[in-house]
């Protein structure tokens, strides 16, 4: 405790006993602990959440003005609240929370210094830059110009350049932007991020997907350093987390978020979230950060009408230089209706497809590449075809591919055999591994599980396999 601060806060107390009744006086302010002074910001030490609110709900002017008169009316007051009170081998969990005394002041970058009570670790730090540099972990193609606004996304598109425009001062804090698979959520997010960049560049900027905080979170848990994690992010004035669905059940790391979460909303910074869902149907995460996710603006990203998808892959196409009559274009977005990121794969295997055949994109191409995405016009494809496929191809007689041989290229036809009809079937693994002289499931398992790790490791091994499984999808088309 440094001493300027126990001096300061003595003085304060002096005057406060006068105004406030006794028994407030020893119920609310005797239990504080003045922590430290910088930059004329006093921290002091409260025992709980409610303890703070209640200071601010109610001596939030008497706070302020004595301080005032202590430091100059550049004072600040900030909380440090004790969120989890620790065990025998973990430090408690602290956050700090500024006070509504700097409301009172223009809320200017400078005006507002960040505090930092530890040296802070920095997980994100570019080595040779200096100690607070911190990577926005932003991927540059993610711009609000590449992404398509249609009915199904102008709400939460529009949201997005607001709070890119003005991070922080905006009515939606935070920003929570849901919706299914690929419907350019991480997009969008990323593209607040960039815009903040170039349009504020002294802003710092922090994406990161659920899984690297939790991650993270968990690391940081294990060595002791919780408060250097929470400090770390108490650093960012756009904080964006993807997908924060994958919090459900993460009990430790949904605390650390929600210190986090009151750290940045309190003073003044902006948070940009993701879901799968509408955070009122997040099953797992606590009630008091669903309410929070709720305080600012939740907008949701459907799927695209048939005009946008037109838009979006004439986009995609003028992007990557590639040209195709407009039928095909029509014909793709008219049958991939499910995503975006659909839509993107249908384009690129279709692009795949014409520069492997050395041939022009027509509809004809498009027809048989799309078969692959249309899942019901395609033929449907039995174990047997695919047996006798793999045994063409690795001239294997096909009785033996049934036996229990164990000679190396019969097992591993017998094994690639197995994948394939699990990727190309809708059987079951117990039919499959019927249709291999009565073998039960495990061992299909097994024989998948085989064949994806030789295609990581034999270069030959996955060539063959390749080219088999190209094989097996020309003939269901
Ligand atoms: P999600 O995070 O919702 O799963 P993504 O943001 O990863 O989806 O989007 C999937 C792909 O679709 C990305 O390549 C993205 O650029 C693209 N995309 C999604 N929506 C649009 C849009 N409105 N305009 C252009 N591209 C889009
Ligand atoms: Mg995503």
């Amino acid at each position: 405790m440094e001493k300027n601060a126990e001096k300061v806060w003595t003085n304060c107390l002096k005057i406060i006993k006068d105004i406030v009744e006794w028994q407030h006086f020893k119920t609310w302010f005797e239990p504080i602990k003045p922590i430290s002074i910088k930059n004329n910001i006093l921290v002091i030490q409260v025992p709980s959440q409610f303890f703070f609110e209640y200071l601010e709900e109610h001596y939030v002017n008497l706070l302020a003005k004595t301080l005032k008169r202590e430091l100059g009316k550049e004072a600040r007051l900030e909380y440090r609240i004790m969120v989890d009170s620790g065990s025998k081998n973990k430090e408690p969990l602290m956050m700090d929370i500024p006070g509504q005394g700097y409301k009172m002041y223009p809320n200017n970058e400078m005006d507002f210094p960040l505090i930092i009570n530890n040296p802070v670790k920095n997980p994100f730090v570019i080595p040779g830059l200096k100690k607070m540099q911190i990577d926005p972990q932003l991927n540059p193609v993610y711009l609000f110009d590449s992404f398509i606004e249609g009915d199904c996304n102008r709400v939460a598109r529009r949201a997005g350049k607001t709070v890119a425009e003005k991070p922080g001062a905006n009515s939606f804090n935070p920003l929570v932007l849901y919706g299914g698979v690929g419907l350019g959520k991480t997009h969008l997010a990323q593209a607040i991020g960039n815009e903040v960049k170039r349009t504020h560049p002294n802003r710092v900027v922090l994406y990161v997907s659920s899984e690297k905080f939790i991650n993270q979170f968990m690391d940081h848990s294990r060595n002791n350093a919780i408060n250097d994690f929470i400090h770390f992010y108490q650093l960012i004035d756009v904080l964006i987390v993807d997908d924060v669905q994958f919090f459900a059940k993460a009990e430790k790391s949904q605390d650390a978020l929600f210190a986090i979460f009151n750290h940045l909303h309190q003073s003044g910074k902006q948070l940009v979230l993701t879901s799968d869902k509408p955070p009122k149907d997040l099953e797992g995460v606590q009630e008091r950060l669903l309410s929070r996710f709720r305080w600012g603006l939740s907008a949701d990203l459907q799927v695209p009408d048939y005009e946008t998808r037109i838009e979006i892959l004439e986009r995609k196409m003028k992007h990557d230089g590639l040209e195709m009559p407009k039928e095909v274009v029509k014909y793709i977005a008219y049958n991939i209706s499910n995503n975006v990121r659909e839509l993107e794969g249908a384009l690129i295997s279709l692009l795949a497809q014409s520069s492997l055949n050395r041939r022009e994109i027509d509809l004809d191409l498009a027809k048989k590449v799309l078969r692959n995405f249309v899942k019901s016009s395609s033929k449907e494809i039995t174990i047997e075809t695919i047996q006798k496929m793999v045994c063409d191809y690795f001239d294997v007689p096909y009785d033996k591919l049934l036996q229990k041989t164990r000679k190396r290229e019969i097992v591993q036809a017998r094994q690639i055999t197995m994948y394939l009809a699990k990727a190309f079937t809708k059987n079951s693994l117990k039919t499959i591994g019927e249709h291999f002289g009565g073998r039960d499931h495990t061992t299909v398992i097994h024989s998948c599980q085989t064949v994806k790790d030789l295609m990581d490791t034999d270069g030959v091994f996955r060539e063959n396999v390749l080219e088999l499984q190209q094989k097996v999808q020309l003939a269901a088309m």
